[in-house]
């Protein structure tokens, strides 16, 4: 795809691996503004700095999406800089797999934490002002796990499905604002490495192995939701490798 001749401001939140460092990348070769959260600051910087080598616009800023001031903060930075929030991506995620009965949780309330409650704080943060200038777009990033549940995901699934009906019900709501749900399939990123049951996080690190499509495929899909006109709300996106059942 070539630059693009208008040029959005865009949050992007779990900026510092995977999908969300995919998409960042992307947008910004593609001419957008991308202002981009996490807590690993080291990495946000690195990957503004190699980006901006190039000419892009990228402003790197420390975000926890579980936490309402920081959400505030992080939105409010990118309308002192740049005036207006066109797009916000929630990307930020985090799953721990193990079954219901290992009890464990501390990790349940984390999925929670940031799957759900993240991108309603981020929502909350964007919505007043995407209305305020008449327009705006919400990328919720979702999961196959939003429509399928299985042993071990339980929780996490239970997560994504509500990100699913959260976004369908503002959908609704908004006449001027869009939504778009990502669900990917498996993916190339560092999703496996933190938290979980051992042998349930192996189980999804082998299969990833074999199969995940690299993070740059949800970035594109991402990116194509975004460049179509104002009017057009590409509603879901689900990304899947082709040998994934
Ligand atoms: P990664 O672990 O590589 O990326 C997750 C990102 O979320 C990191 O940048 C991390 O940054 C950020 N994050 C985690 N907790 C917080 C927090 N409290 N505040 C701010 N940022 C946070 O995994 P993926 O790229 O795979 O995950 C991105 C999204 O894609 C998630 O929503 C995930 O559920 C979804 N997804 C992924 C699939 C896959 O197969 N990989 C399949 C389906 C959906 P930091 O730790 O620096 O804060």
């Amino acid at each position: 795809a070539s630059i693009t001749t208008h040029p959005k401001t865009i949050l992007i939140t779990g900026a510092s691996s995977g999908i969300g460092e995919a998409t960042a990348r992307r947008l910004a070769a593609l001419g957008h503004r991308v202002v981009v959260g996490a807590r690993r600051t080291d990495r946000l910087t690195a990957l503004a700095e190699e980006l901006r080598a190039d000419g892009a616009s990228v402003t790197p800023l420390e975000l926890d999406v579980t936490d309402l001031e920081s959400v505030r903060a992080f939105a409010a930075a990118a309308i002192a800089e740049h005036g207006r929030i066109d797009v916000l991506v929630n990307n930020a995620g985090v799953m721990a797999l193990s079954a219901v009965a290992d009890l464990r949780i501390d990790e349940w309330e984390r999925m929670i934490d940031v799957n759900l409650r993240g991108v309603l704080y981020g929502i909350a943060a964007v919505l007043p002002q995407m209305r305020a200038q008449g327009g705006g777009h919400i990328v919720n990033v979702s999961s196959v796990s939003g429509h399928r549940a299985d042993p071990t995901a339980a929780v996490y699934s239970a997560t994504k499905f509500a990100v699913a009906a959260l976004s369908e019900g503002l959908r609704q709501e908004e006449r001027d604002v869009r939504v778009t749900v990502v669900s990917p399939g498996l993916t190339r990123s560092e999703l496996t490495d933190r938290g979980g049951a051992p042998d349930a996080q192996a189980a999804a690190r082998a299969a990833a192995e074999q199969l995940a499509i690299p993070a740059s495929a949800i970035a594109d899909a991402i990116a194509f939701a975004i460049d179509q006109p104002a009017a057009v709300d590409v509603n879901e996106l689900i990304i899947r490798p082709t040998a994934q059942g």
